[in-house]
């Protein structure tokens, strides 16, 4: 029987039309390479070194053993919500949330995924899009995904000069009538910055003032996934715990960074309000028609987490803090580059262009972020993201993942010097 077919199959247009992750695809270059016997440093993936703390583990063990093996509610056990609505008021002053008021979702990604589709819509012909404000760089998944749920990217410029982070005056300028979705994310991926609790409360009266006013439809999504992972002296603070614009706050947090979790797929968000119970209600909808719940045996290991796992979090946070200070100093040495300390998450996002215009000693031309992070893959077996997709002046930068050992970050930016000192 011949197995060709005359008919002709395409991929489906909003598919074949999204831009894969770049941040995933270079893990993925350095992870083959090394499988095939290639010394590959890799500071690429957003993902912590540390193994997932043992406590949680037996807690995910103990339930499987136990047969929690089958369906659950949607959106995860009224226990569960309940233990993370707890956490929103304890850690971050989020008031007003009930388990009614949470989702738990199959990683922060999932979380954003189907919060934008529960909140963008196409536009009908004749009507302007939604627009979602993302001020840039910004992780490189915000804008596909927003996008792809029929919103339209409205970027907010940044730069290193203000540690990558917008004014009040910049965030009143960009919201119109047609704004329906800001995206804030401190600690920022790939900027490893954060906003002061004051500069926040400075964008959460531009957010009350303009949202009675101009742009009654605005949701903020507070992007919180790097919130225990702060180290430069100031303080997390949550947008959702300022009262005159809480309910309006959706924030999004996960397991994957702060607990060292990122293979589990767990992520959640809370809104307090009507609508909050309204949106959730939404997503609950939308997850039944597509994952239902995350892992059953799983709860109860998010509960321990959440309840007993302090001393581990500040164990890794300590970690991070040193490599961060190895870091900087590896980068402030050499010439010609501009990073922001970093003072939470765990990135640096250097400003590499002064190196560009130049050949590499393989002699690839280095002419963008992109020309940079492909020859230093090949010839330094180093893996960098190039900044293009977080948007804005991201195209000058490299992002470089430190969450690995302060002995990689020192060979790594041994090699990094050798490659910058071989351009010509
Ligand atoms: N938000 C930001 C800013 C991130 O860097 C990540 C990393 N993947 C996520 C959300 C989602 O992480 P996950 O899907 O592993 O929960
Ligand atoms: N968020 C991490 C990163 O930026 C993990 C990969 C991804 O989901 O983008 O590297």
């Amino acid at each position: 029987m011949p197995t060709t077919t005359t008919h002709k199959m395409s991929i489906a247009r909003r598919v074949s039309s999204m831009h894969p992750s770049v941040t995933v695809a270079f893990g993925n270059r350095a992870k083959a390479m090394k499988r095939v016997g290639i010394d590959v440093l890799s500071f690429s993936l957003g993902e912590p070194d540390f193994d997932t703390p043992l406590p949680i583990k037996q807690a995910a063990i103990d339930a499987l053993l136990a047969g929690q093996t089958k369906y659950m509610p949607t959106l995860g056990d009224p226990e569960t919500r309940g233990a993370i609505a707890a956490k929103f008021e304890k850690d971050n002053g989020i008031r007003g949330l009930t388990p009614d008021h949470v989702a738990i979702s199959a990683g922060g990604k999932h979380s954003l995924y189907v919060a934008c589709h529960c909140l963008l819509d196409p536009p009908e012909p004749g009507e302007e899009p939604w627009d979602v404000l993302l001020p840039v760089p910004a992780w490189v998944s915000y804008a596909p995904i927003a996008h792809m749920a029929g919103g339209r990217i409205v970027e907010i410029p940044t730069g290193p000069e203000s540690d990558f982070k917008i004014s009040p005056e910049q965030l009143r300028a960009a919201i119109t009538p047609r704004s329906r979705l800001l995206i804030i994310n401190s600690p920022s991926n790939p900027c490893g910055t954060m906003y002061s609790p004051d500069e926040l409360r400075a964008l959460g009266a531009v957010i009350e003032e303009m949202s009675a006013t101009v742009a009654p439809d605005l949701v903020v999504l507070s992007d919180e996934i790097y919130e225990k992972i702060v180290y430069g002296g100031m303080p997390h603070f949550s947008l959702g715990s300022i009262p005159a614009i809480a309910e309006r706050v959706l924030t999004l947090n996960g397991m994957s960074k702060a607990y060292s979790m990122t293979g589990w797929r767990v992520g959640y968000t809370a809104m307090p309000g009507a609508f909050g119970k309204q949106l959730m209600q939404a997503m609950s909808t939308l997850q039944g028609q597509m994952t239902t719940n995350i892992v059953s045996f799983v709860y109860p290991a998010i509960r321990k987490a959440l309840a007993d796992c302090d001393a581990e979090v500040h164990q890794m946070c300590e970690a991070f803090a040193r490599r961060a200070e190895v870091i900087s100093a590896r980068l402030a040495a050499i010439e010609g580059l501009v990073c922001p300390k970093p003072t939470g998450a765990f990135y640096a996002f250097p400003d590499v262009s002064r190196y560009f215009k130049r050949t590499s000693a393989g002699g690839r031309a280095i002419n963008s972020a992109m020309d940079m992070c492909e020859a230093l893959l090949e010839e330094a077996h180093i893996a960098f993201v190039p900044g293009e997709d977080f948007g804005g002046c991201g195209r000058n930068c490299v992002r470089i993942s430190f969450a690995c050992s302060e002995e990689q970050i020192h060979q790594g930016m041994d090699r990094f010097e050798t490659f910058l000192s071989k351009l010509h």
